[in-house]
């Protein structure tokens, strides 16, 4: 699944050096590459966040906050240094486009973060890998060790007067460290828990110094708005989501893959054209949209734009691209059930509504689906899950409540189903798992 896939609306553009050997720096190089950063570097800070701004890139990550914006927040003078921080931490369900970028176009990163850098005026830069990756980290060593060797970072960077050190760090494999504020406690070598906000890592970030943190792909993407300039890279997409993204197309699909699709793509459109439709003469039952703590979209709810404004409108979220398919074969409490599993076992246990609101949800889940299930079950999931939202510390709670109040709000039937007939119709056969105590 996590191979770059095509198709004639395609829009070559993050992927653009995907195989094409781009890895090597001179292949990089003979690819247009480094070009933006010098150009950049003509333009000076102020120039390059407005060119930013006038390109419409929004957080590739998930919460798809305005880039030149969050760039523009950082204050020119800063008593302690600044630092560009690339979250390379992915980790959603359903999401595997970043690690196509580390594979197979490390030194767009390293531009990127470049760039940044001489937006803020920073002088160092992490790069970020989740735990997972870390057979990446080599190809991004070497990038990076060979953009050193060709003069285009350490001191004096493509022989201006500007220093900027790179440095590449892996994780230990915890999903919370997706999260900004947790990312730099990692960073800083402590346990990954998010931080209490404000004060803004633009402000106070990493070290306590002014950073600015963006997703891989935000980052990657960055080269190539300086490449065909800001105001094209803003045409490609739709009003307020300039350019394009990559989408990660899962589940029932006949062609599963990461596509590159403008921003606005319409969603039926991507799953019946660009993924080929069902397999199998199956019926569509429904689609999570943006990786798994997006809220479910009904097969009838799918003719929409793929922007975060219009599945915003939608009821859902763009979050970080990943599209996953579900045929009419899925169990929709099963799916809950695992997406609950996932989000109690990533729950970092620092605060109440998180780390006690994911574990009721997947037992009472868990009884509900095997069997156990008793009449007040389904409002319970719901009423636990509505009061966790807006109530804790990070988004992992929301993300865990949304999903899960969208699942019984649009499915119902299936969980009274459920009750009634004493556990999932999929599995009567199975034994029960243990109740609820
Ligand atoms: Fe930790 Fe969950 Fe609270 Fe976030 S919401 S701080 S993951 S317990």
């Amino acid at each position: 699944m996590a191979t770059l896939t095509t198709h004639p609306d395609c829009v070559p553009l993050v992927s653009y050096r995907f195989g094409k050997g781009a890895t090597n720096i001179d292949k990089y190089l003979e690819l247009d590459g480094y070009k933006s950063a010098r150009k950049a570097m003509e333009l000076g800070p102020d120039a390059i966040i407005a060119e930013m701004k006038t390109s419409n890139l929004r957080g590739r990550g998930g919460a798809g906050f305005p880039t030149g914006m969050k760039w523009s927040f950082v204050p020119k003078q800063s008593a302690k240094p600044k630092y560009v921080l690339v979250n390379g931490d992915e980790s959603e369900p359903g999401t595997c486009k970043d690690r196509l970028i580390f594979e197979h176009d490390p030194h767009a990163v390293i531009e990127g973060v470049i760039i940044a850098a001489l937006a803020i005026q920073a002088k160092m830069g992490f790069i970020y890998l989740r735990g997972e990756y870390r057979y990446l980290i080599e190809i991004m060593e070497k990038a990076v060790a060979d953009a050193y060797a060709r003069g285009f970072l350490g001191k004096k960077i493509f022989g201006s007067d500007f220093d900027l050190d790179v440095v590449v760090q892996t994780g230990a494999g915890a999903y919370e460290v997706g999260e900004e504020s947790a990312l730099m406690e990692s960073l800083e070598g402590k346990r990954g828990i998010p931080r209490i906000r404000p004060p803004f890592p633009a402000v106070v970030g990493l070290y306590g110094g002014p950073t600015i943190i963006n997703n891989a792909e935000t980052i990657a993407t960055v080269p190539h708005i300086f490449r065909i300039g800001a105001a094209e890279y803003a045409k490609l997409g739709t009003e307020r989501n300039g350019g394009t993204r990559l989408f990660c197309l899962s589940g029932h699909l006949v062609r599963p893959g990461v596509y590159e699709l403008p921003m606005g793509y319409n969603l039926k459109k991507m799953i019946y054209e660009v993924g080929g439709g069902i397999p199998n003469g199956k019926k569509l039952k429904a689609v999570v949209p943006g990786g798994s703590s997006t809220p479910v979209l009904t097969a009838d709810e799918i003719d929409i734009g793929m922007d975060f404004d219009q599945v915003g409108k939608a009821g859902s979220m763009l979050g970080s691209g990943g599209v996953v398919v579900l045929d009419e074969t899925v169990c929709m409490v099963e799916f809950a059930l695992r997406t609950m599993k996932f989000y109690q076992h990533e729950s970092c246990g620092w605060c109440i509504p998180c780390r006690e609101g994911t574990d009721w949800l997947k037992k009472s889940l868990t009884r509900l689906h095997a069997g156990g299930g008793v009449d007040k079950d389904i409002d319970n999931i719901r009423y636990l899950a509505e009061n966790m939202l807006g109530r804790t510390f990070c988004p992992l709670g929301d993300a865990a409540a949304m999903p899960t109040i969208a699942f019984v709000k649009k499915f119902r039937k299936e969980f009274e189903d459920h009750l009634e007939g004493r556990g999932c119709p999929k599995h009567r056969a199975a034994e029960p798992e243990p109740a609820l105590v």
